[in-house]
């Protein structure tokens, strides 16, 4: 289950972001994924929720939004949006290419609710 090390480290830049920003506690952090990266929403969120518990960031929200992935031929330089496991070149149709986007996974925001008490 590749998404409980994600979270894990994950976990970790949170908590590094939180106390560099001296936040009490964590209440929502937004991710962006690249597709390429396939990682399963549900799956995630279980595993963020397994390795936040205990942790600064316990009981936090988790937006998670996509990277649409993005791929440059090296035969034609023509810029594409490739498939999970299709690489081709729209036009030479040959897999010669270099990975743009869609392969990162991105701690996008992390923040605290004001306190309401
Ligand atoms: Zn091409």
């Amino acid at each position: 289950m590749h998404e409980l090390s994600i979270a894990m480290q994950l976990v970790e830049q949170i908590v590094g972001v939180a106390e560099a920003n001296q936040l009490p506690r964590v209440d929502e952090v937004e991710l962006q994924t690249g597709v390429l990266r396939r990682v399963i929403p549900e799956m995630m969120q279980a595993a963020f929720k397994e390795a936040t518990g205990n942790s600064i960031a316990d009981g936090a929200v988790l937006k998670i939004t996509d990277i649409p992935a993005k791929a440059r031929c090296d035969q034609c330089a023509l810029e594409f949006e490739p498939e999970a496991d299709n690489f081709l070149c729209p036009e030479c149709q040959v897999a010669n290419v270099t990975v743009l986007e869609g392969n990162v996974i991105i701690l996008k925001s992390v923040s605290c609710q004001a306190d309401q008490s």
